[in-house]
């Protein structure tokens, strides 16, 4: 007996019991799915991690938001901020100015014994934030 094709129920012809085409297709459908699904966690992990930063890094070069949470890390530790090459402001001798790559200053206050990290500027917006300009 010759084989037939059959007629499946997507409309597609072809041999067996399922539809050859279709079952690629599905195939290829649950690959972008399983893509889409692992991208929305990296997404959600991504927003996860800046929820637990002590300062708003969301928005910064990831190189940027490296580098302040190391910073941060190695301040929650007791080491001295001017091995980062930190600076105290001198118009505001209780904040300390910590360059974050070349293009970014991490705000930090002094509070006697340990830093608190106030956030990430780039280097245009902590030229704006100086008073007297
Ligand atoms: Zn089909």
């Amino acid at each position: 007996m010759a084989k037939r094709k059959t007629l499946f129920s997507c409309g597609h012809k072809g041999y067996g019991k399922a539809c050859h085409r279709c079952t690629q297709e599905f195939v290829a459908n649950q690959h972008c799915v399983q893509l889409l699904a692992e991208k929305q966690t990296k997404k959600q992990e991504r927003e996860a991690s800046f929820a637990r930063d002590a300062i708003d890094l969301r928005g910064l070069p990831d190189y940027v938001v490296t580098k302040a949470r190391a910073i941060i890390a190695a301040l929650g530790e007791n080491k001295n901020y001017r091995d980062f090459g930190g600076k105290r402001l001198r118009h505001n001798r209780l904040i300390i100015s910590i360059p974050v790559g070349r293009h970014y200053r991490m705000l930090c206050k002094d509070c006697g014994t340990f830093l608190i990290p106030h956030k990430v500027l780039s280097h245009e917006d902590y030229n704006v934030c100086k008073p007297g300009s």
